[in-house]
């Protein structure tokens, strides 16, 4: 059988394999770290177990739980819907729930977007409901006209006032992807939001019931083994070989390893090294090596007692916490209290020492009147420098399909083209795309 190598084991590269793996292909993962799921990981580190930072699993996605059913496990093991989140604004500024459930939990989401007037009053709710169905009919007509607007730009035009702007806008642009207003596409926010719209009974919220590799990653990659796929970890691919213009296999620890085919399933900073070392100098790639990439920084912070009395995603616009949650409940319950932040202003904190990062939050979680002083028992910070691709205006046109025209070569990753942006949902998608054009490819041989 053809050896296929798969160059990372996050979602993207993992349901490549799968996709393979049914097609009857032989699968290899290769994996830098010592544990699989690469952004949707949980790992040890110096005796605290963290997670590469806090995620939602939305109701919409469909490709994801696919990819639980394809490796036999039942998506439901892995998620605990809470159908809800909160909106604090600090120093004593206005908090909110708001239900994210129309068909599990109606009441509350009808009351959500009825009440909060002090959040939000009845003319903003007007202003944003006006922005809203006038961006995803521009999503719908013109991709390309309304990524050349700001999130912040499109809202200004169409009346948003600035105050609804931060306490709703800034909530779901840099509490989702820790990128403001200002630079956020209108375009992404729109195509996040489309397949909640189109399916609207299916719009929920939910938390991991473990650790990432626990519960999604690491039974997976399980599965691909028992299919007959391999997987290596702590395996690091230096660099593809590239003879006479196709791609023959990669080399590790200076050794060629040949295969049939290369999926670089790695994220955008990672794949564009590969790509510079080789065939950085070829047309096709130009645009895929100038897609900026962005950092994200996430602070974990172990305590003696829950710091919320709720497991659900907090959103805290004018402060440094993109978003937050306590997951003592539901994804770390083996210790009293979880807290998980997701920093805001990660170019500010990217590289900064721990205890910077540390005391930025800790003064912040005071400011919405969250005091954990004298109750942290130790706390981690997960970086991850160039993983994202940038999603401000623009950046669309960059990014690449996963076909290249490279012979023997296929990319995998959030950053290729789907329609869900820097996902769990749009890796996966970007997997099911991969294994198509690979499958397309070996048949033309
Ligand atoms: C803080 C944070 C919060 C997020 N929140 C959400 C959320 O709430 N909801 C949501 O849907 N998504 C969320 N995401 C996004 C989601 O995690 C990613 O979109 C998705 O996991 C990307 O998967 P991927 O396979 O494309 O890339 P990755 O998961 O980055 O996988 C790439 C893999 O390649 C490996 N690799 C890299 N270079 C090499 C090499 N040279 N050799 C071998 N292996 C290599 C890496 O180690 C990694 O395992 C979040 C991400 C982060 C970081």
């Amino acid at each position: 059988m053809e050896n296929i190598i798969i160059i990372g084991s996050g979602l993207a590269g993992l349901s490549t394999a799968i996709e393979l793996l049914d097609k009857g292909r032989g699968v290899t993962i290769l994996e830098r770290y010592k544990v699989v799921g690469g952004r949707c990981a949980d790992w040890v580190a110096d005796g605290m177990r963290v997670e590469s930072g806090l995620h939602r699993w939305l109701g919409f996605y469909k490709a994801l739980p696919r990819l639980f059913e394809h490796a036999g496990l039942n998506p439901d093991d892995a998620v605990i819907w809470e159908d809800e989140l909160e909106i604090r604004l600090p120093d004593g500024g206005p908090r909110g729930v708001l239900g994210l459930a129309p068909l599990h939990r109606p009441v509350q989401t009808v009351a959500g977007l009825l009440g909060n007037n002090d959040l939000i009053s009845p003319a903003e709710k007007a202003q944003l409901t006006y922005m809203f169905t006038a961006g995803l009919l521009d999503y719908t007509l013109s991709k390309k006209e309304l990524d050349q607007n700001t999130v912040y730009d499109y809202a200004r035009k169409r009346g948003v006032s600035e105050e609804a702007i931060t306490n709703m806008l800034i909530p779901v642009t840099e509490g989702i992807f820790f990128l403001p207003p200002e630079r956020y596409s209108a375009m992404v926010l729109m195509g996040l939001l489309m397949p909640g719209v189109k399916r609207p009974h299916t719009i929920r919220v939910g938390s991991f019931s473990g650790g990432m590799t626990e519960v999604m990653c690491g039974p997976i990659s399980e599965a691909i083994v028992r299919r007959g796929g391999g997987l290596q970890l702590d395996t690091t691919v230096e660099r593809l070989a590239v003879e006479d213009g196709r791609v023959r296999g990669v080399y590790v620890n200076g050794e060629l390893i040949e295969a049939d085919h290369v999926v670089l399933a790695t994220s955008l900073g990672a794949a564009q090294n590969l790509i510079r070392d080789g065939l950085g100098d070829h047309a096709w790639f130009q645009k895929m090596l100038s897609l900026p990439t962005m950092p994200a920084v996430t602070l974990q912070i172990e305590l003696d007692e829950p710091a919320l009395p709720e497991d659900h995603v907090v959103f805290s616009p004018k402060t440094v916490l993109a978003s937050y949650a306590e997951q003592s409940r539901t994804t770390f319950r083996d210790v009293p209290g979880r807290l998980s932040i997701d920093m805001g202003q990660p170019e500010k904190f990217i590289g900064q020492p721990p205890e910077t990062i540390f005391a930025a939050a800790l003064a912040d979680l005071k400011r919405v009147g969250i005091d954990i002083e004298g109750k942290v028992r130790r706390y981690r910070v997960v970086d991850h420098p160039q993983d994202f691709y940038l999603l401000t205006t623009g950046a669309e046109s960059l990014r690449p399909p996963q076909a290249t025209p490279i012979p023997g070569l296929t990319l995998a990753g959030d950053y290729t083209k789907q329609g869900l942006f820097c996902s769990m949902e749009g890796a996966v998608i970007s997997g099911q795309r991969a294994a198509r054009a690979v499958d397309r490819a070996m048949a033309r041989g």
